[in-house]
């Protein structure tokens, strides 16, 4: 479903990414694990269009994505929900879902955007008590949920979460995860997870990567990186 080759992403003259290759297969769900500043964030938001050096080749569902908008890559199918969950504060949790539709909205598919709406607060049932308050009221946790939420609301068929876990109780995260994973089942929704929980992020996925300093340096089924010794002493604090 995503392939990506080689691809070095700049900051200026800073090579954040240093040809970096990964796939991701439909249905999957690919977790990529670094430390702070290792280019997790960079990588994501190199797929998602926002980082406008990048070379190599971003392939998705075989098209090639690189240089395209991140409108358009959004229209395409991937959506991010974004390290810090970027929401927009001071508008309600109705329209921060909206705004989700941008790239299909229009006055003429008000139902669509509806039932939309309807299978989130199914979905996540407390965001639905909240509809009419302002997102930057929200706990923590509702705000991830609305993160994820209005990603989801471009009907993406690749979801890109970055730290979605980040600040947040362990009951909310499971309740976040176990939403996820149920999508993930009902939908064959592919998700790449970014994630400094690595016990979480290896749980629920089925292979990862680990990123150091802007290379991929390891690869494998979860099982692998689970007993990887490099793994289990860096990122999980087990000798
Ligand atoms: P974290 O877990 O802290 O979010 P990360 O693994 O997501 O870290 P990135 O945010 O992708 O890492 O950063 C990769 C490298 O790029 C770091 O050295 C960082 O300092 C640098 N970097 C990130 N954003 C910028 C920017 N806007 N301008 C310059 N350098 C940047």
């Amino acid at each position: 479903m995503l392939t990506v080759r080689s691809l070095k992403s700049y900051y200026e003259s800073i090579c954040a990414l240093k040809a970096v290759s990964l796939h991701i297969e439909k249905g999957e769900i690919v977790t990529l694990i670094g430390a702070n500043g290792s280019g997790k964030s960079t990588l994501l938001n190199s797929i998602i269009g926002l980082i406008p050096r990048i070379t190599g080749t971003i392939l998705f569902e075989g098209k090639e994505i690189q240089g395209l908008s991140s409108y358009t890559i959004v229209k395409l199918g991937i959506a991010l929900a974004p390290e810090g969950r970027q929401l927009f504060s001071p508008m309600s949790v109705l329209d921060n879902l909206i705004l989700g539709t941008y790239h299909y909205y229009s006055f003429k598919n008000r139902q669509k955007l509806n039932d939309k709406i309807e299978w989130i607060f199914e979905l996540f049932p407390l965001l639905g008590k909240r509809k009419k308050q302002l997102a930057g009221t929200l706990s923590g946790g509702e705000q991830q949920m609305l993160s994820i939420s209005r990603a989801l609301m471009s009907e993406p068929r690749l979801l890109l979460l970055d730290e979605p876990s980040t600040g947040l109780a362990p009951k909310i995260i499971e309740n976040i995860f176990r939403t996820l994973t149920e999508l993930k089942e009902k939908t064959n929704l592919t998700i790449f997870l970014v994630e400094q929980n690595v016990n979480l992020a290896l749980d629920i996925c089925q292979r990862g990567y680990v990123i150091e300093t802007g290379q991929i340096i390891l690869s494998g089924e979860k099982e692998e990186l689970m007993n990887n010794k490099e793994v289990l002493r860096a990122y999980l604090g087990k000798e």
